[in-house]
C-alpha cells in the first residue's frame, strides 16, 4: 500500500533522510519509533506530500508521490494524516470540523456527510458532543474528534504522528483505544508513536528510525522484545 524506495531528503545541506527502504502492506499497522530528532515526522510528511524528497520513490498503491504534481491533492484524500496537536478549527463544532473534509474538499452532499459525521463521532465515544467547541473538549476528545475527521475521508491508509504525546497520562488510553478499534478493522495505519506498549500489541511490524537511517526493522515481536542492534536496544531502555 505504502512503498518507499531509497527515499532521501534534505533540508538544504542537512540530510534528514539517508536511504529509507520500507512498506507498510494493506491492513497493516506499522509503528515508527525513533528518537527525536531520528525524522519520523518527515517521513510521514513526505508520504502525504506536504514535504518534498530528493531521491527515491514512494509509491501509494503504486501511484508515485510527488508533492509538487498534479495528482497531489487526489493522493492526500486517499492518505490522511493525525497530528500530535489536533489541529481541530476553534471555531467550529465537533460535527462541523468532521464534515468539513467530505463537503469542500470531496464536494459530497451535506446531508450524507452529516449522517456520516454523526456515526464516526458516535463511533469515537462522542455521540453526546456534536455542538460542543474545541476549546470545551479535553485533549482526549480533540484528538478522537481529529481521528474521526480523518476517517470522515474514507481514507486508504492513516498516518499518526505521535497522536497521544500531547495530552494528559488519564487520556492516552481513550485515543489508543480508538486506534486499537481501526486496527481490528484493518485499516492500514502508519503510526509513529513512543507507546511501546500499544506497539508490541498492535502492530505487525515496527521500524527503528535512528539518524535517518532504519536501523531494525521487522515484526514487533521480534524488534521490541530482542532488538539486535544497540541503539535499539538503548533506546527501548529509555522509553520503557
Ligand atoms: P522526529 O519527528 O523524529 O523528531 P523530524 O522529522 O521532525 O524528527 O526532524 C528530523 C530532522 O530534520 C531534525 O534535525 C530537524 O531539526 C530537521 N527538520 C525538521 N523539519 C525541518 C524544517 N522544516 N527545516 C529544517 N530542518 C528541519
Ligand atoms: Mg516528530
Amino acid at each position: 500500500m505504502i512503498r518507499f524506495e531509497d527515499v532521501h531528503k534534505s533540508y538544504g545541506s542537512h540530510e534528514v533522510l539517508k536511504g529509507i527502504d520500507a512498506e507498510v502492506a494493506k491492513g497493516q499497522v506499522v509503528c515508527l519509533i525513533g528518537p527525536s530528532g531520528s525524522g519520523k515526522s518527515t517521513l510521514l510528511r513526505c508520504v502525504n506530500g506536504l514535504e518534498t524528497y530528493q531521491r527515491g520513490r514512494i509509491t501509494i498503491d503504486g501511484a508515485l508521490v510527488d508533492a509538487e504534481g498534479p495528482a497531489i491533492h487526489g493522493l492526500r484524500t486517499r492518505v490522511s494524516m493525525v497530528f500530535q496537536r489536533f489541529n481541530l478549527f476553534p471555531h467550529r463544532t465537533a460535527l462541523e470540523n468532521v464534515m468539513e473534509g467530505p463537503i469542500h474538499v470531496l464536494r459530497e452532499p451535506a446531508s450524507e456527510v452529516r449522517a456520516r459525521a454523526e456515526a464516526l463521532l458516535a463511533r469515537v465515544g462522542l455521540a453526546d458532543k456534536f455542538h460542543a467547541y474545541p476549546g470545551a473538549l479535553s485533549g482526549g476528545q480533540q484528538q478522537r474528534v481529529a481521528i474521526a475527521r480523518s476517517l470522515a475521508m474514507r481514507p486508504d491508509a492513516i498516518l499518526f504522528d505521535e497522536p497521544t504525546s500531547a495530552l494528559d497520562p488519564e487520556m492516552v488510553g481513550e485515543v489508543l483505544q480508538v486506534m486499537r478499534s481501526l486496527a481490528d478493522e484493518d485499516m492500514t495505519m502508519l503510526v509513529v508513536t513512543h507507546e511501546i506498549q500499544f506497539a508490541r500489541e498492535v502492530a505487525d511490524a515496527v521500524l527503528f528510525l535512528d539518524g535517518g537511517r532504519i536501523v531494525e526493522q521487522g515484526p514487533a515481536a521480534e524488534v521490541l522484545r530482542n532488538p539486535r542492534h544497540e541503539r535499539t536496544q538503548d533506546f527501548l531502555r529509555r522509553v520503557t
